[in-house]
């Protein structure tokens, strides 16, 4: 792997490896992600675990995909782009040798923690009144979330929200192959929360203290509740938890 890591990095530019590379990959792992989440949609054998009964049609996909490449190139990878100076100057290292599964693993979990900080704080801040009708009303059009409606949003909201993915590489400064890795799983967790299915093999189900897609489903039928992205202790600790529909249990269905 380390042989394979050098080949990658030989020649290369840092405005290459730390801008042009994290933006490939995000786009990427939203498409990869995207196509998982209509694999899901579209199987017969899913159905059951199918939050909300809406399925949307092509056209919602394309309007989607349409509006997410646009605001990509207006916001997301400005932003990736933004932060390759930071990241080089606070010393996000890509020499040998790569950093070993455990401190990948410590460095994703305290990632997955600090975003959901920033994340929830941010959310809860696009819900007043003026924010809300100015910008984050956009990432609400759709009641019944579907895959890629994750990245479904105002620019602003991105680069706001956003942030919160570059701020653990800020505080935590890992190796940049674990930072790579970090933008995969934080943008496949997006998709996977937004996804519309209540999956037998979904983490939460193992890991109670992830929100999991029900939660945040129930956030985008309700609006006023549960606004953290990956776990349930901010929305508990600050009363803004569901009542009517703790975990495991959904509320019900509102037309899109
Ligand atoms: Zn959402
Ligand atoms: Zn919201």
């Amino acid at each position: 792997m380390d042989q394979l890591w050098a080949t990658f990095i030989s020649g290369k530019s840092n405005f290459f490896l730390y801008a042009v590379v994290p933006a490939i990959v995000v786009t990427v792992s939203y498409l990869t992600g995207s196509f998982a989440s209509w694999l899901i949609e579209r199987a017969p054998s899913q159905q059951a675990y199918k939050i909300q009964k809406k399925l949307h049609a092509g056209a919602t996909w394309r309007e989607c995909f349409r509006h997410v490449f646009f605001h990509k190139l207006t916001s997301e990878i400005p932003l990736t782009f933004a932060g390759y100076p930071i990241f080089v100057w606070l010393g996000v290292s890509k020499e040998l040798p790569l950093p070993g599964v455990v401190e990948v693993l410590a460095v994703l979990a305290a990632s997955f923690v600090i975003e959901d900080a920033w994340h929830y704080m941010a959310h809860r801040s696009l819900h007043a009144k003026w924010a809300y009708a100015k910008i984050h009303h956009i990432h609400h059009k759709y009641t019944t979330p579907f895959g890629p409606a994750a990245n479904f949003a105002h620019p602003l909201e991105t680069l706001y929200t956003g942030f919160g993915t570059l701020l653990p590489v800020m505080i935590l400064r890992p190796h940049l192959s674990t930072m790579l890795i970090w933008v995969v799983v934080r943008q496949w967790q997006a998709i996977s929360v937004h996804v519309g299915f209540e999956l037998p093999w979904r983490p939460s189900r193992w890991l109670p203290i992830l929100g999991g897609a029900r939660f945040h489903d129930v956030h985008h039928q309700k609006f006023t509740c549960n606004y953290a992205p990956t776990f349930i202790w901010w929305d508990r600790l600050l009363g803004t938890a569901d009542a009517a529909a703790p975990a495991g249990r959904a509320a019900p269905e509102r037309a899109n």
